[in-house]
């Protein structure tokens, strides 16, 4: 089943995004837990998310993404900041277990002048200490662009921090296009190899979701900055490939593209139209 979707605003609770989704022929959707570029938030209402779930079995929704705030940072140099990253996403857990068996993504974190090493340290020490055996979540570490000091540039930075997470049964990859493509691995010309890399040191059984980004600038930029699909520097015919690799199956394809709702209905169609049973 083609699972495709975009990232919606969280403001008015799970069953409005659920209906929100549905409307714009989407059966999956991420939303932030929190202010992106803060930390605030409302407590989410257990009616709200018993009304969703109902909704969305009801209406063959699949697994659904939330996005931890930019902001948490779990390698940060300052011992505060690496707290408040553990306090906001034990509690942003705590929360999904409200609508429980989904994913929780989150970008790795920045070391800054730290190193590379340092930073893995850190971001391991974090996961083992918020991830919980009993909780109903899968933590997914997102590719990124390896904008500055970013953590997560490489398939292998994400390896060597799986490798060292305890419970390994809660943690995996969220794969963004625009990051991967920015960050140097040719989507475009090289897709099978991309992938035999990905399962070769992460494991494809460690993806679990994607998001699907055009890029507005050239492969190896570490810029990110995405872009609509077909408008930026990755095309539409890589997108054509990509949705319908064997490798991604069915995962849950989430669009975070400068869109508002329409535009993301007018992707949404393209996608379903370019995908092949
Ligand atoms: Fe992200
Ligand atoms: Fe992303
Ligand atoms: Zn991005």
């Amino acid at each position: 089943m083609f699972t495709i979707g975009c990232h919606l605003s969280s403001s008015k609770g799970f069953l409005h995004m659920g209906k929100e989704a549905v409307s714009l022929g989407a059966n999956t959707f991420q939303f932030f837990t929190r202010n992106p570029r803060g930390f605030s938030s409302k407590e989410p209402d257990p009616k709200d998310c018993e009304e969703f779930i109902k909704f969305w079995s009801e209406n063959g929704g699949g697994k659904i993404v939330a996005h931890a705030p930019y902001t948490l940072n779990a390698c940060s140099a300052e011992e505060k900041t690496r707290k408040l990253a553990y306090l906001l996403m034990s509690d942003d857990l705590k929360r999904m277990e409200l609508v429980p068996g989904n994913y929780y993504n989150f970008h790795p974190g920045s070391h800054v002048k730290q190193g590379v090493e340092k930073g893995i340290d850190y971001i391991v020490e974090f996961l083992n200490n918020v991830i919980t055996p009993e909780q109903q979540t899968t933590v997914l570490l997102e590719t990124m662009a390896g904008k500055g000091s970013e953590i997560g540039r490489t398939f292998e930075e994400l390896q060597a921090i799986i490798e060292r997470v305890e419970h390994k049964e809660k943690i995996g990859v969220c794969m963004d296009t625009c990051h991967i493509f920015d960050g140097g691995y040719d989507i475009i010309n090289d897709l099978d190899g991309v992938f035999e890399q990905f399962d070769r040191i992460i494991g494809l059984n460690k993806l679990y979701a994607v998001h699907v980004n055009d890029s507005k600038n050239i492969m190896g930029s570490h810029k990110d900055r995405h872009e609509c699909i077909g408008k930026g520097n990755i095309g539409i015919e890589a997108f054509e490939r990509f949705i319908n690799h064997k490798a991604v199956k069915g995962l849950p394809m989430i669009l975070e593209t400068p869109n508002d709702l329409p535009g993301y209905k007018q992707e949404i169609e393209l996608l379903k139209g370019l995908y092949k049973e």
